[in-house]
């Protein structure tokens, strides 16, 4: 699996439409301070489910919608789409090629799409859960990012690890099983309630 495509419009400095094409190996980003290098990061962490403004470098979701410039109006959406190549089948999806989209109106709406069909946040994120590439994977290593790892608890530093181990699907399915097993559990105590008030 490698990333193929980036496309992004409207997403904080990229206002127009912009096509970035990748090949297998290193690609290096340069540009003078300010040109918008880091925002090229963000984007492919924000249409992998980033929800956390901070991580984005904002103070507020909307901020990733171009603000305009002396010379343009704002934009009212952004849109950005990571184009994957998965011959070697990385994701478990059939496809050779999959394509995630996640747009989002000013007015707060927000949109994700799977191939072009609309899907919810949690379908982004299952199919990326072990992959390496997910939201909080270890395939984005931020600035600071390093120095957050050997700093903190070894409880939090554990993610990236169980992630590569490819385990976090499976703890996902564990905490559902969990969650459906309490609301089953208080489903019977109401049903024996009722029963006890029918007696
Ligand atoms: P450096 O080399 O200094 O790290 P960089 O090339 O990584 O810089 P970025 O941090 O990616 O640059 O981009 C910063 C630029 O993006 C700033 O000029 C900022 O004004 C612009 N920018 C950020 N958000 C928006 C937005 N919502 N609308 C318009 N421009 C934005």
């Amino acid at each position: 699996m490698y990333l193929k495509q980036i496309d992004v419009v409207g997403f904080k400095s990229f206002a127009d439409k912009t096509k970035i094409v990748l090949v297998p190996g290193v690609t290096g980003v340069v540009g003078p301070n300010g040109s918008g290098k880091s925002n090229i990061a963000d984007a492919i962490r924000w249409v992998l489910g980033e929800q956390s403004v901070r991580n984005l470098r904002g103070s507020k979701m909307e901020d990733v919608i171009f603000a305009g410039s002396d010379l343009r109006r704002p934009t009212n959406l952004c849109e950005v789409s990571l184009t994957l190549d998965n011959e070697d089948r990385h994701l478990p999806v059939v496809f050779d090629e999959v394509t995630v989209t996640r747009r989002v109106f000013r007015s707060g709406e927000s949109e994700y799409f799977i191939n072009r069909q609309p899907c919810r946040l949690k379908d982004i994120h299952e199919l990326f859960m072990d992959t390496g590439l997910g939201r909080e994977a270890y395939s984005i290593i931020g600035q600071g990012k390093i120095e957050e790892m050997l700093s903190t608890r070894p409880e939090d530093r554990r993610g990236p690890f169980e992630d590569a181990a490819g385990i976090v699907k499976f703890k996902h399915r564990r905490r559902e099983a969990k969650r459906n097993l309490d609301e089953t559990e208080a489903n019977l105590v109401r049903v024996e309630d009722i029963l006890a008030e029918l007696e």
